[in-house]
């Protein structure tokens, strides 16, 4: 096994661990060669790892030898050649071979280890402030060392802070490949890591499964070769080439890891698919009757959706479907459709909402809709009176309600649905993955329910081929008619009186406006207080109309007064805190107001804008921003401004701010991508979605060595 990497610390002991993720400095050789004979290692495929050593590489990740072999380098550094001192130039890390002329520690308080040395060109001074008593040993006078590191011009000429040294006979043959730098911990060498990567390279079976005219057709290498290029490049390939990572080598390994990652994702489709669900075939009974009571005609878009979403709940497999749709886009009457069809079939479904407003809202206007046509429909949330909720339980646990709506108290315990047969998420991404497998749960033993997810945040192409390709996609790519465009405005803070005076003049026109506080996101008390302080200014400077205030505090009663009164007109300036942002739907309010508009987020800009511009009136959005703007501030203010389809906006919210941050990656259980990035590597992300379909059907023992070498044991890691 490799001997225990850590070494004897020198006297002074408050010195830090000396390897760090990049050393600056490597830590000296290891004092003993590898004891395990290394044919056993070979078999066992792990060359040369002890407990310790197995320990240290698990906190990189390291738990097979694919893992090893898959742990793949963040630069390289050039050892295969030598620099003359006098050529060396500062800034550049270059290799010489010299010869210490003399080496001593200076003394407390400022102990350093310090050699000369010199080549043929010249001299130059080695420092280092903590080291090894072996390093300085290994520097005694005479010694023949190669240097790696950055010359410097120091007080005393030119010098090395912390170069790597090795010390080495005279004509010692020189590497014959770039020294790649991995990402380690503490306590991990790289000497040590490059030991057993290497070994793992060696001893491993791995082939390239894909068909190699494809291979040839995207000019991308094998991918054994892929892998040797990049854990040992020859030293003809230029660094840059190799670091930069469009190199058709990083390239086969980014198509191997969105190849696994499609795979699984089609795999937990079809294990999903493969459940069993209720048949709901349409009836055409109460979903005709409820097209006839709707003021409005469905735009072709709800109608295309709603027909798919009608062909998948008449199968007996569970209905995975997202429902996309900006926002307005009418979302809410279809998932009405939806609920219908499972009605129709004397089954159960339910509507759930991320907030109290926005199912309250949903709930309003399921009932409005349906009561006409003689069904009832359940609101459960967590402010209803404990008697009156116990009874709406009781009647839903006996079947007698088949409709629900409300927040995540539906998936609560005492809650029974039996005759549960589809559940529909608005705002989807709101829920985490627990919630949404919480629902599915409610359902009848052996029958997964139907799920309609439904998003107004547009996920992008690539992201959505990635993160939600175990969803089949309906999309509302149309706005129903009758709908004039919203104009947008940036104001910068010093102009609030015209603001107001906007606001007022609006509302003495009979619309109605919106005045959305500041998000404080470190301080809940911070934010209630600047809601509150809004409120009163609006309410000193606007005394002729009547000003409301909700906020996430208040108690629900209140608030849901506070939005009734909005909804009825007697309200007609409401300042909210982003409990508004989601849903809710008052066509008579034509003026959105947002405060420090920088503050908040692309997506929540888009949802808060896309609360007014819907009613046939002219609608406006002011976003009042504060100086000085920070660089994404700006970025975020020139997007919204510019744009007002939402799948642009989260084109440009993805650009401005990654893909991680962008979806909640970690809390969407996903499979996390190390090398491939989604934005940049959109091209490959589409070459393995068709690769992935292929491979499943023809190999599927391909589709097995792709995602085990990939996750390994972590396959659990898929998305509920
Ligand atoms: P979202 O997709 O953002 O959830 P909603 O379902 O809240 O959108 O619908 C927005 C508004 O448009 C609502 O007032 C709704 O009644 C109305 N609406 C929905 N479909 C149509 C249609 N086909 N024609 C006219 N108005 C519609
Ligand atoms: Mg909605």
């Amino acid at each position: 096994m490799v001997p225990s990497s850590r070494p004897t610390r020198s006297s002074s002991s408050a010195e830090p661990e000396p390897v760090l993720v990049e050393p600056v400095g490597e830590k000296p050789a290891d004092p003993a060669p590898e004891a395990a004979p290394p044919k056993k290692a070979a078999v066992r495929g792990w060359p040369g790892v002890g407990p310790q050593l197995a320990e240290r590489l698990a906190k990189i990740d390291v738990f097979s030898p694919a893992d090893l072999i898959l742990h793949l380098p963040l630069r390289y550094e050039d050892e295969t050649r030598l620099t003359m001192l006098a050529d060396a130039r500062p800034g550049i890390a270059v290799q010489c071979e010299v010869e210490v002329l003399s080496c001593e520690v200076t003394p407390p308080p400022r102990r350093q280890l310090v050699a000369r040395a010199a080549d043929a060109s010249g001299e130059v001074m080695l420092r280092f402030v903590h080291f090894y008593p072996s390093q300085q040993k290994q520097m005694a006078a005479g010694a023949r060392l190669r240097i790696f590191g950055e010359l410097r011009d120091g007080f005393f000429g030119a010098e090395m802070i912390h170069p790597r040294i090795k010390p080495v006979a005279a004509g010692e043959p020189l590497p014959e490949s770039l020294t790649p730098i991995y990402p380690t911990t503490a306590g991990l060498a790289q000497s040590a890591l490059r030991k057993i990567i290497a070994g793992a390279l060696r001893h491993n079976g791995m082939r390239d499964e894909l068909p190699e005219a494809l291979r040839r057709n995207l000019n991308l290498p094998a991918l054994p070769d892929a892998l040797r290029m990049l854990h040992a490049p020859p030293p003809s390939v230029s660094i840059l080439d190799i670091e930069d990572r469009g190199h058709p080598a990083w390239q086969r390994i980014k198509l191997d890891e969105l190849l696994a990652q499609q795979i699984s994702l089609r795999r937990a489709y079809a294990a999903r698919r493969a459940k069993n669900a209720a048949s709901l075939p349409q009836r055409d009974t109460l979903t005709r009757e409820l097209l006839k009571q709707l003021p409005f005609a469905l735009t072709g878009a709800q109608r295309r959706a709603f027909s798919e979403i009608a062909a998948d709940l008449a199968s007996d497999h569970p209905m995975q479907r997202l429902l996309q749709g900006d926002v307005g886009s009418g979302k809410t009457c279809v998932a009405a459709l939806a609920m219908l069809q499972a009605a129709e079939n004397g089954r159960q479904a339910v509507l759930m909402a991320p907030t109290e407003i926005l199912a309250e809202q949903h709930y309003r206007k399921l009932t409005d809709w349906l009561t006409p046509i003689g069904l009832e429909v359940a609101w459960l949330s967590g402010s209803r009176k404990k008697k009156e909720r116990e009874a709406t339980l009781a009647r839903l646990a006996a079947g007698e309600i088949l409709l629900a709506v409300g927040t995540h108290a539906l998936i609560e315990d005492p809650v029974t649905l039996p005759g549960l047969a589809l559940a529909v998420v608005d705002e989807q991404h709101r829920f985490g993955v627990r919630q949404r497998l919480a629902l599915r749960e409610k359902g009848k033993a052996g029958e997964s329910p139907h799920m309609l997810m439904m998003s107004a945040t547009p996920i992008p192409r690539t992201l959505a081929m990635s993160y939600y390709a175990d969803l089949d996609v309906s999309v509302l790519d149309e706005l129903p008619p009758g709908r004039t465009p919203i104009v947008t405005k940036l104001v910068a803070e010093a102009r609030r009186e015209e603001v107001i005076r906007r606001v007022h003049d609006a509302c003495v026109k009979g619309r109605q406006a919106y005045w959305v506080c500041p998000l404080i996101e470190e301080s809940e008390a911070l934010q209630l207080k600047t809601a509150e302080e809004s409120y009163a200014m609006l309410s000193a400077a606007l005394p002729d109309l009547a000003v409301g205030l909700v906020h996430g505090r208040l108690k629900n009663d209140v608030k849901s007064a506070t939005m009734a009164a909005f909804v009825a007109g007697d309200i007609k300036v409401l300042v909210a805190t982003t409990v508004i942002e989601v849903g809710v739907d008052v066509p008579n309010a034509s003026l959105m107001v947002i405060e420090h508009a920088e503050r908040f987020g692309l997506a929540q800009l888009h949802q808060l804008r896309g609360r007014v511009g819907r009613g046939a009136h002219e609608s406006a959005c002011i976003l009042i921003f504060a100086q000085p703007l920070s660089q994404t501030g700006r970025e975020r203010l020139k997007a919204i401004y510019e744009h007002t389809d939402g799948f642009i906006i989260a084109r440009e919210d993805l650009r401005i701010r990654g893909p991680g941050e962008f979806i909640g990656a970690r809390q969407s259980g996903v499979p996390l991508l190390r090398y491939a990035d989604l934005e940049q590597d959109a091209g490959l992300v589409e070459i393995a979605r068709g690769l992935a379909e292929e491979i499943l059907e023809d190999a599927p023992r391909v589709a097995d060595a792709v995602t085990a070498r990939w996750f390994g044991g972590r396959a659990s890691l898929l998305k509920a």
